[in-house]
């Protein structure tokens, strides 16, 4: 007999694994450092079938009620507009496939967000953008003073 995806949820072996992803990323949200709200484990891609503790841990993400709310209602908007923005761009396929390679190959850092930032500064040749984003770009060539320029 197949359990529903809820009922699922209150396996056992999915509670370990919550628990143990909770433990490992401080008890904190990955996307805000929200550790008062709720908590959840996102799972970032499904395989059909796949039971819910079945993933690799790379795979699970703990985030707040509102960072998880936004990655699963906003995400197939958000990633048209992806799509849009690359066709608008007018990349060639040539460049396309070059972009998709860097996505596919980049080693990440492990705080990306920081590292957007400084790209975003890197392309658009400006600071960044608001309060927010200049203080995540100093923290950013705290951890990477590689990335300094002249460095
Ligand atoms: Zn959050």
């Amino acid at each position: 007999m197949s359990q529903s995806y809820i009922e699922k949820l209150r396996d056992p072996r999915w509670q370990r694994k919550r628990l143990e992803v909770l433990q490992r990323d401080d008890w904190k949200c990955r996307f805000c450092g929200d550790a008062s709200s709720t908590l959840a484990v996102h799972h970032k891609w499904y395989i059909p079938e796949r039971e819910p503790w079945e993933y690799p841990d790379g795979v699970l993400i703990t985030l707040c009620e509102e960072c998880h709310g936004k990655e699963t209602k906003d995400r197939p908007g958000t990633e048209e507009q992806l799509l849009a923005a690359v066709q608008d761009a007018n990349f060639s396929v040539f460049e396309i496939e070059w972009l998709t390679d860097i996505i596919i190959n980049a080693k990440w850092p492990k705080d990306r967000y920081f590292f957007l930032a400084e790209l975003e500064g890197t392309i658009c040749h400006v600071g960044p953008r608001d309060e927010f984003l200049r203080w995540s770009h100093e923290e950013l060539l705290k951890r990477h003073p590689e990335l300094r320029e002249g460095a």
